[in-house]
């Protein structure tokens, strides 16, 4: 276990933010993965399980997290002061850059805080992959990242509960086929049913030379 000092927090609209830790001497990791974050909440010790945004490429180490209702660990860091320390386990998950097939593009199609690992593999392949990147979200204030990923991504924002013009209206699968290539690794994180949902479609579109990675929670 190493310790880790939260060094800042980033409100994204009303339920999520970004949390920024120091990244301790010798921890290493692929972009992808997730860690553990383990501290002590009314004499209790918790662990949870939160995806790494920061690329390690980076001196810092950085989180997005959503505020759970009632969730002890997601609200725990949100109230947490700016200067102390959590625990941290090594980095863990095989959904991640290194184990990734060799393949020309990457579509990563994502909700909610599935797109925390989005950033850190982003940054990984800016200079060797054609990228996309679908984000569905609620509302337009949790399309976080949205100027990297333009940068650097085919950005594809999809909002389900808000009509914005410029950004298309409603879910991932009423437009999923135009996004669908070969030859690609496909990125799927989400809520369980939505990642159920989404892979059960790219599996049986009949594509070839993909690899899928997703994971739901
Ligand atoms: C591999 C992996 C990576 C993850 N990465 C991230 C990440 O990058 N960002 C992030 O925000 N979360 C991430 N999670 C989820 C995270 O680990 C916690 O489960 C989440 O923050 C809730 O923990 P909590 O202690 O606040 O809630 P808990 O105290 O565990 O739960 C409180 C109540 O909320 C319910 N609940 C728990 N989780 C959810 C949920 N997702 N939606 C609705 N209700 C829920 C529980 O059933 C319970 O009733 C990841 C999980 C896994 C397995």
């Amino acid at each position: 276990m190493n310790k880790i000092i939260i060094q800042d927090r980033r409100p994204v609209g009303e339920e999520k933010y970004i949390l920024t830790t120091n990244r301790p001497a010798g921890f290493n990791y692929y972009p992808g993965q997730f860690v553990m974050i383990g501290d002590t909440i009314n004499g209790q010790f918790v662990r949870r399980a939160y995806t790494l945004s920061s690329h390690p490429s980076e001196d810092f180490l950085m989180f997005y997290i959503r505020r759970v209702p009632g969730g002890k660990m997601s609200n725990h860091l949100f109230n947490k002061e700016i200067g102390s320390e959590v625990e941290i386990s090594e980095s863990m998950g095989v959904h991640h850059s290194g184990h990734f097939q060799d393949l020309p593009r990457i579509t990563y199609l994502v909700a909610g805080c599935g797109v925390a690992g989005v950033r850190s593999l982003v940054l990984e392949f800016k200079k060797r992959k054609k990228q996309r990147v679908v984000h569905q979200e609620r509302y337009q204030e949790y399309l976080v990242w949205a100027d990297l990923f333009r940068r650097y991504a085919d950005y594809q924002p999809v909002l389900s509960r808000q009509k914005v013009a410029g950004i298309k209206n409603g879910h991932i699968e009423d437009y999923l086929s135009s996004w669908l290539t070969d030859e690609t690794v496909y990125y799927i994180v989400g809520s369980l049913s939505f990642v159920r949902q989404i892979g059960q479609l790219v599996r049986r579109s009949g594509l070839n030379s993909i690899d899928i990675h997703s994971e739901g929670y």
